[in-house]
């Protein structure tokens, strides 16, 4: 008979495999969301400064999260519920569109794998309870602002803010073993930390070496695990970062302008952090 532990965490697993399908549309979606938006304010502004008047309807079809339903992006073939269930239909369609055979990239069940393997682990560390969901939240979120960040070296407001709030909450209302003045605290030494490290670069060289949407994502970080954690984090995300760095320099695969976004290593350090604790970051540099 399976323990409570690994009911708990096959339960929590297969949510994650759905909130991991999930998480494929809102990595893929987002960003242009976001084009869409400024295009749209651009021309807003374009039109005041014209003083022309505003056009009174949109003729753009909608797009979001939502709607319109998935496609092939290469024969435009609608993607049916048993198309899109979860790694499985990726193995049984042997990674080829059902209509013109074309790939289908292996991000889409990776994604789908890493977010139920992240919700299994809290599933069997706090079971199926608040405080394994509020992780299993956190876990989502940190995946999908890593993955968007590599891809277009974004960090979306829509998904850092919320969760720097959502940190704040949970330790206000218990679900995180963090107090609520050290994830206080927390938040507010990871944006400032991260801010004057960035003047100071910029200052110095510049250049910007990160965005501001890793200081809110450092902040987040602060809330769910407390300034305690802060140094461990950044330490680790630092040299996971320069490690790849180099790397894909070395291999001269670096994308226009040199820039490789950060927030994917604090978000693996960030998930680190949630596994193994922050004190097992620092054994393992050897501090
Ligand atoms: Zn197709």
């Amino acid at each position: 008979m399976l323990g409570v532990g690994a009911t708990d965490a096959a339960l929590l697993g297969l949510l994650g495999l759905l909130v991991g399908s999930f998480l494929n549309v809102v990595i893929y979606r987002l960003p242009k969301m976001m084009e869409l938006r400024w295009a749209a304010e651009c021309a807003e502004l374009q039109q005041a400064v014209n003083d022309q008047a505003p056009e009174t309807a949109s003729t753009a079809e909608p797009f979001n999260l939502m709607v319109p339903r998935s496609r092939c992006p290469h024969c435009g073939h609608q993607i049916r519920w048993f198309e899109n269930v979860p790694v499985l239909s990726y193995a049984v369609l042997r990674g080829k569109c059902r209509s013109c055979s074309a790939s289908i990239s292996l991000r889409y069940p990776i994604a789908e794998a890493v977010c139920a393997a992240l919700f299994a682990w809290c599933g069997w560390h706090w079971g199926l309870t608040w405080e394994g969901l509020a992780w299993c939240g956190f876990s989502a979120a940190v995946l999908a602002l890593a993955w968007i960040d590599w891809d277009t070296t974004l960090l979306p407001d829509d998904i850092t803010l919320p969760l720097l709030w959502a940190g704040l909450c949970a330790a206000g209302l218990q679900l995180t073993a963090t107090s609520l003045p050290d994830a206080l605290w927390g938040a507010v030494a990871g944006y400032l930390s991260l801010w004057l490290v960035y003047w100071a670069f910029k200052l110095a060289t510049g250049k910007e070496g990160m965005g501001y949407g890793d200081f809110k994502l450092f902040a987040a970080f602060g809330a769910w695990f407390g300034w305690q954690a802060l140094i461990p984090v950044i330490l680790m995300a630092s040299v996971i970062g320069a490690v790849v760095g180099i790397g894909i320099k070395l291999m001269g695969n670096l994308r226009e302008g040199g820039y490789v976004p950060f927030g994917p290593f604090l978000a693996i350090a960030g998930l680190t952090s949630m596994v193994f604790g922050p004190s097992a970051i620092l054994a393992a540099i050897g501090l």
